[in-house]
């Protein structure tokens, strides 16, 4: 699905990212941590072709490539790519939109005008909330949810258009351990039974490595890309992850 190949990425005279080669098949989960400054939302941003590479390139699915070599982003795949940003939240109670129209606003903000719903749009807001197990929030203003449905919401946001990939940037932060696990637990489910392929970014290195099974541990460089069970089995994760800290995965 995706190929990037020895990108490197620089803000200035500044590199950023080194040398950073991995492949993101169909299906995959993958959990992105590092170090707060390790440049995990620098790759974020480059996958999304928000950043351009200063070497390297990113290859997606059907071939289009953002590189130094052909300096093409990948935005006419980007509505293929659920995007959920850090620290989305509305404090406001008073923010005005619904969860429904903060989810359709996932389908009409790619469109041209006229920006109407059609009666298949209707269909795919109603399934994902379904999906998500929102429904009965549908009517209610999203700046009186909780911290954890208000993730919920910014979820079926990105799930609506159907996208073959959904990247999250450390969508958790604001979250209580157990909100916290469900809301990873969704990912879960969303990845076996939709087959939705998930590349998360946390620096929550121990709760997530209960629920991703494929691990990029980068420090401006990779130090570590593959399966959490190598990873449990490679010496040094106790270095990253602290001692023990690999659990069986927890229900909500
Ligand atoms: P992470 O997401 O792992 O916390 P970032 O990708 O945000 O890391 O940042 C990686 C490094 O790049 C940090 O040292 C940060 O200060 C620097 N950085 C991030 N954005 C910019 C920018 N726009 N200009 C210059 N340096 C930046």
């Amino acid at each position: 699905m995706i190929k990037v190949d020895h990108v490197t990425v620089k803000y200035g005279m500044f590199d950023v990212l080194t040398d950073i080669t991995f492949s993101v098949k169909e299906g995959d989960f993958l959990a992105l941590v590092g170090p707060n400054g390790s440049g995990k939302t620098t790759l974020v941003k480059t996958l999304l072709g928000l950043l351009k590479p200063a070497t390297g390139s990113i290859t997606f699915f059907n071939g289009s490539s953002a590189g130094n070599t052909s300096g093409t982003p990948p935005g006419g795949e980007l509505k293929k790519i659920g995007y959920l940003p850090q620290k989305s939240s509305y404090s406001d109670p008073r923010f005005p939109a619904t969860v429904k129209e903060v989810v359709a606003s996932g389908l009409l903000a790619r469109r041209k005008i006229p920006k109407i719903l059609s009666e298949k749009d209707k269909d795919a807001i109603s399934d994902v909330l379904k999906l998500l197990k929102i429904e009965d929030l549908a009517e209610k203003r999203v700046g009186k949810l909780s911290g954890g449905q208000q993730q919920r919401v910014h979820l079926a946001r990105a799930l609506v258009g159907e996208p073959s990939l959904l990247v999250l940037d450390e969508p958790t932060g604001a979250l209580d351990p157990h909100t916290r696990d469900c809301f990873y637990y969704t990912l879960t489910n969303l990845n076996k039974i939709q087959g939705v392929t998930i590349i998360i970014v946390t620096h929550d290195s121990h709760s997530i490595s209960q629920h991703a099974p494929l691990i990029l541990y980068l420090d401006r460089k990779i130090l570590f890309y593959g399966t959490i069970k190598d990873f449990n089995e490679n010496t040094t994760s106790e270095h990253y992850f602290g001692r023990g800290s690999i659990h069986g995965k927890r229900e909500c």
